[in-house]
């Protein structure tokens, strides 16, 4: 059974469910594609391994090679957005600037009307510059070492504060793509088709013709035919179906940046006085580094540190930013058995600069703890399990010589692989999103970052998808591609 549609989207996540809520609105007869399953509120909360393994990719097992760091998407309908912590945060205009180096030039003001149009979704506040620094005893604790925080701004209503937000929200509380924009983009009749994994892009002389999809329920593989195609996998999954494609095989998967991290834990002697569920949650801004407060326990399928009851632990993150310098590949045993080695290698190395910034953002962190009233800190290190006393922090940056040095070491948020920008040569994606070289392939999700935006993705995943939507509407009045009807047949 063969579908026909306007436009195809493969994958429902930030990017995938955006667009095409915008497309649908705008008239266009659109397919959504989903690898993953369509989990309902009551099937979600539940951070028993066997129930995060149906919502990640690969199970919550993606690491990079050799297992060093573990690299965490969402594979199931809403894709990672049904997992975040809600956290928003749009990308600092260093990073905007940087961007419009690559040639993928989001002028200002766009951009900022299409993150007022994602806030307005998302029920955010735009952001304010910072007039009262809060008073809870851990911020208290920050400025005492000379850090201001702030309030991290995140996209639920009436949280109770479960803490298993990395498990989806099973009140119905974090507005994920599944409470949002999918229903937007079913409103207007898209059709969002769970347990569908696209395999491979047809196409010849720059021009899709059609995606090889895999029905993963009835085990049967289908064609799905459209005038036009986006991307949107997120990175590692896009660049992987590039490659397999046999498109820019030099070119995608190279450039691959991350949002490095480990968690930290104070455990405090009594129940801590700001670890209340409705508390809003901190984070310290540093050069190399961002230290960020964590409901506790986090719910991260293979980072999960534990150590003893929640109301006496406080949780932080350590959050690197790293350069572009990861790569995603199909892996040398691809080249010889290609039907066995079908699966993404992802490669990465901690740059020095990076390592050093884990150093100095743990040590903020610990002694942040233990200013705080810690008795004892749970750090992430293998020769340095637990500190103390602020005095075991002396030497810790040299405990780092080597990323392995480090324990549980993850990122939730890979950024590029299918970088846009203005060089037919070195960049695999166009400043309008269209794949180079190609009529009517477009890339909308975290792929297209030609470095990472330092912050908490999403937001401007969204608010790039809401860029693209324009362009992909554009190409086809430009293109003269035929219209076929509305609603995608079955032939
Ligand atoms: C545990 C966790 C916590 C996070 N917390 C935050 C946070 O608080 N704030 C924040 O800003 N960001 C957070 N992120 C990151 C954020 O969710 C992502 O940056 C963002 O969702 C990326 O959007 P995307 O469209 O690129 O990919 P995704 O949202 O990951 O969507 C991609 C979708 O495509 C599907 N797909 C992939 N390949 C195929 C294929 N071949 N066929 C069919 N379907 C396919 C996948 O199954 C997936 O559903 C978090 C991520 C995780 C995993």
């Amino acid at each position: 059974m063969n579908l026909r549609t306007e436009v195809a989207v493969v994958g429902s996540g930030a990017g995938g469910s955006v667009v095409a809520s915008r497309l649908a609105a705008n008239g266009a007869g659109v397919v959504v594609l989903e690898r993953g399953p369509w989990l309902r509120e009551r099937e979600l909360g539940d951070t028993a391994p066997a129930q995060l393994a149906q919502l990640y990719r690969d199970g919550g097992a993606q690491t990079s090679h050799e297992t060093e760091m573990t690299v965490l998407q969402g594979c199931c309908v809403g894709g990672s957005t049904v997992l975040t912590n809600a956290t928003c945060a749009r990308m600092p205009e260093a990073v905007r600037q940087q961007f419009a180096g690559f040639g993928f030039d989001l002028a200002e003001e766009r951009l900022d009307a299409a993150y007022r149009r994602i806030e307005e979704v998302l029920d955010l506040a735009p952001p304010t510059p910072r007039t009262e620094p809060p008073r809870t005893p851990l911020a208290d604790a920050l400025r005492s070492l000379g850090h201001e925080s702030e309030v991290l701004r995140q996209a639920r209503r009436r949280c109770p504060g479960c803490a298993a937000c990395n498990a989806g929200c099973r009140f119905g509380r974090k507005l994920d793509a599944t409470l949002t924009w999918l229903p937007l983009a079913q409103r207007h009749d898209a059709r969002v088709m769970p347990d569908v994994a696209v395999r491979r892009i047809l196409h010849r002389r720059g021009h899709v013709r059609a995606l090889v999809c895999h029905d993963l329920a009835r085990r049967a593989e289908f064609l799905v035919e459209a005038e036009r195609f986006v991307l949107a996998g997120g990175a590692v999954n896009t660049p992987e179906l590039l490659l397999r494609s046999g498109i820019h095989r030099r070119r995608a998967g190279r450039r691959t940046s991350f949002n490095a991290s480990v968690t930290v834990l104070g455990e405090f002697a009594a129940p801590r006085p700001d670890a209340h569920d409705d508390d809003p949650l901190l984070q310290v801004a540093a050069p190399g580094f961002v230290v960020e407060q964590l409901r506790y326990p986090p719910s991260t399928p293979g980072s999960t540190p534990s150590a003893g009851f929640p109301g006496h632990v406080v949780a932080l993150s350590v959050l690197v930013p790293t350069a572009p310098t990861g790569e995603v590949s199909l892996g040398r045993g691809h080249r010889v058995l290609p039907r066995v080695f079908d699966h993404a290698e992802i490669r990465f190395v901690l740059a020095n600069a990076e390592r050093q910034a884990f150093g100095d953002g743990l040590t903020l962190a610990a002694s942040a703890l233990f200013a705080a009233g810690a008795a004892q800190v749970h750090l992430p290190l293998v020769s340095l399990p637990i500190a103390r006393s602020p005095r075991d922090l002396d030497d810790l940056p040299l405990r780092l010589r080597d990323q392995r040095d480090l324990v549980r070491l993850g990122s939730c948020h890979p950024q590029g692989g299918a970088a846009a920008g203005g060089d037919v040569e070195r960049d695999v994606v166009a400043p309008d999103f269209r794949v180079h070289g190609f009529d009517n392939l477009f890339v909308v999700d975290a792929s297209v970052f030609p470095v990472g935006v330092r912050v908490h993705p999403m937001l401007s995943v969204m608010a790039l998808a809401d860029l693209a939507a324009e362009s992909v509407s554009a190409v086809a009045a430009r293109s003269g591609l035929r219209t076929p009807p509305r609603h995608g047949s079955s032939c």
